[in-house]
C-alpha cells in the first residue's frame, strides 16, 4: 500500500516529516499513516507538473489518448483491489465501491475518445478584413481538490479531461480517503503517464497547501469538488491570481412524486436516489415532495423498503449501506432528525443511531415534515428521507426551488409532457425524470446557483480545461 507523497514521479515523505492517520469508519481501526505535504511540497509538485506538462502538451493527441485508454484498462483490471481499498477507508458497500471504480475508470475511456476531437473553428471576419482562427490550447497546471465520498471518481472526473486537454495536475485528496488516490497514481504510472505530470499530495494543512499551490506561477486553474463553504473560500483565494475555476459543490435535491406516478417505480427510484453510496452523495434526494393522493401508499412502501436495507460493514456479504464517514457526520444527521421530530415530524422507520461499533445510522423515513425545517434546507448526507405532502404544483415547485443549491432534482410522473415541463422549472443542473440516478461520464455534470460553476464530463467537460485563443490573419 502506497502511503507517501507522489511528486515528480517519485514517492517521498513530506518535507516536514509529519503523517496523517487513516481509519476504517466501520470499525474505527487504524489502517495506515500517510505522509503529509507542506507548502514547500505543494510548490515542488506544481513545478514538476509544469515541467512535465510542456512535453505532454506537445505530444500527438493520439498518444495522449492511448495512455488514457490504458489507464481505463488497468483500473478495470484492478477493480476488485481498488474497490477493497475504497470500502476500507470510506466504508461504502462493496457493490457500490465496484460501481464507483467502473464509473471512475470510464472517465479515462470517455476522455481518451475525446482527445482527438478537441475542435476549433476557422471563419471570416464580418468585415471581410481577415480570417479568424479559434483553437483550444491547454491551460497549464491544474490544482485538483477532492472530497471523501467518492475516493476514486471525484479525482478521475477531473484528472482524465485535464490530461486529455494537455495539462499537468497536482491533486490534493482528502485526509479521510487518501489511499485510493495514491493507488490510482501508481496504476497511472504503470499505464504510461509520464513522471511529474500527475502529482498526489495529501496534507493536514489544506489552507497553507492551497496558498502555495495557487501562488505557483504555472498554476492556471483550480478544479474543486466539496462543500459550498470550502468552495467559496477557494474561489476567493483563486481570484487573487484570476485563476480559471470549476466548482462542484453541495446539493439539496428535491424528489417529486406526482399523483399519476407509478408508485412502485417511484419507491425503487427513491431508494436509489437516497441510499446509493451509503446516502453520502451530492446528488442524494434530500427532500421528498409527494402528492397527497399517493402520499400514504408511497410512504408505507418506501418505509418498508428502507427498513429492509441491509446496514453493515461494506465488506459483509449483501451489505447495502455502510457507516457514515465519521462521528461528526453521525452527530449532524442525528441532530437534524431530532430537530425535525421536535418540530412535529413523525418517524415512520429508523430515526436513531445503531447501537454497534462504527458510525452507523438506521435508514429513516420521516413524514409530516414542515417544508421550511432545517432538515429540508441542509444537505443531510445520511440515510434519512423527510417527506412533505403537497397538493398544489406551483406551491411545491416554489418550495423545491427555495434553496441556494441547485445540483440535482428528481421527478416521477407517467405523463412525460408534464414531467418535462416540471423538470424545466426545477433550478438544478441535473434531473432524473422517472429515474433515481443520472450521472454518466458522457453527460454534463454540475450545479446551478451555489451548487457550482462549470461542468464535468461530456464533450463540454474537456473544454473547461482548455483556453480559447483567436488568431486574426490573412492568407
Ligand atoms: P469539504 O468541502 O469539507 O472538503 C473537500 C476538500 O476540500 C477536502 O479535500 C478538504 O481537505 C479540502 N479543504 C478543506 N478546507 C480547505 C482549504 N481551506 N483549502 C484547501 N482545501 C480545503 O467536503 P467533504 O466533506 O470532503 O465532502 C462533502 C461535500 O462535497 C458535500 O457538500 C457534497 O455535496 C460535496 N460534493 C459535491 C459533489 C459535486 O459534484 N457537486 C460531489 C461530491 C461531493
Amino acid at each position: 500500500m502506497q502511503t507517501q507523497l507522489f511528486i515528480a514521479g517519485t514517492w517521498r515523505d513530506g518535507s516536514g516529516g509529519e503523517t496523517i492517520a487513516v481509519t476504517d469508519p466501520a470499525t474505527g481501526e487504524h489502517i495506515a499513516d500517510v505522509a503529509s505535504a507542506t507548502p514547500a511540497d505543494a510548490t515542488a509538485a506544481c513545478e514538476a507538473a509544469h515541467q512535465a506538462q510542456l512535453v505532454w502538451a506537445a505530444a500527438p493527441p493520439r498518444d495522449r489518448a492511448e495512455v488514457l485508454r490504458r489507464c481505463w484498462e488497468l483500473m478495470m483490471a484492478n477493480q476488485q483491489e481498488l474497490a477493497e481499498l475504497i470500502v476500507r477507508e470510506q466504508g461504502k458497500p462493496m457493490a457500490d465501491a465496484k460501481g464507483e471504480v467502473a464509473y471512475a475508470a470510464e472517465f479515462f475511456r470517455w476522455n481518451s475518445e475525446e482527445v482527438a476531437r478537441i475542435r476549433g473553428t476557422v471563419g471570416t471576419a464580418p468585415s471581410g478584413a481577415n480570417r479568424m482562427i479559434v483553437h483550444h490550447p491547454p491551460v497549464g497546471v491544474v490544482v485538483i481538490v477532492t472530497p471523501w465520498n467518492f475516493p476514486a471518481a471525484m479525482i478521475t472526473r477531473k484528472l482524465a479531461p485535464a490530461l486529455a486537454a494537455g495539462n499537468g495536475v497536482v491533486i490534493k485528496p482528502p485526509t479521510e480517503t487518501p489511499l485510493t488516490a495514491l493507488r490510482v497514481a501508481e496504476i497511472m504510472t504503470e499505464a504510461g503517464v509520464p513522471g511529474g505530470l500527475v502529482n498526489v499530495t495529501v496534507t493536514n494543512d489544506p489552507g497553507a497547501w492551497f496558498d502555495a499551490a495557487v501562488d505557483h506561477p504555472a498554476t492556471r486553474m483550480v478544479s474543486f469538488t466539496g462543500s459550498t463553504a470550502v468552495g467559496k473560500k477557494l474561489l476567493k483565494r483563486s481570484a487573487d491570481r484570476v485563476l480559471k475555476t470549476v466548482m462542484e459543490l453541495g446539493g439539496n435535491a428535491p424528489f417529486i412524486v406526482f399523483e399519476d406516478a407509478d408508485v412502485d417505480a417511484a419507491v425503487a427510484g427513491a431508494l436509489t436516489a437516497k441510499m446509493r453510496h451509503s446516502a453520502e452523495t451530492c446528488t442524494a434526494a434530500n427532500r421528498f415532495y409527494v402528492h397527497a393522493d399517493v402520499a400514504d401508499e408511497f410512504t408505507e412502501k418506501f418505509a418498508a423498503a428502507m427498513a429492509a436495507v441491509n446496514v453493515g460493514n461494506g465488506f459483509e456479504q449483501g451489505s447495502e449501506c455502510g457507516p457514515l464517514i465519521h462521528e461528526r457526520q453521525l452527530d449532524k444527521v442525528a441532530a437534524l432528525v431530532d430537530d425535525a421530530v421536535g418540530a412535529g415530524a413523525e418517524v415512520v422507520t429508523g430515526g436513531h443511531r445503531l447501537d454497534v461499533p462504527g458510525s452507523f445510522f438506521a435508514p429513516t423515513v420521516l413524514r409530516n415534515v414542515s417544508p421550511d425545517s432545517p432538515i429540508t434546507r441542509e444537505e443531510i448526507f445520511g440515510p434519512v428521507a423527510p417527506i412533505i405532502t403537497f397538493t398544489d404544483t406551483d406551491e411545491m415547485i416554489d418550495q423545491a426551488n427555495a434553496t441556494e443549491m441547485g445540483l440535482m432534482g428528481y421527478v416521477f410522473t407517467q405523463d412525460l409532457a408534464k414531467g418535462l415541463a416540471v423538470s424545466e422549472r426545477i433550478q438544478a443542473g441535473l434531473i432524473g425524470l422517472n429515474r433515481g440516478a443520472a450521472s454518466d461520464p458522457a453527460a454534463p455534470f454540475g450545479g446551478m446557483k451555489q451548487s457550482g460553476l462549470g461542468r464535468e464530463g461530456s464533450t463540454e467537460g474537456i473544454y473547461e480545461f482548455c483556453e480559447t485563443q483567436y488568431i486574426a490573419t490573412n492568407w
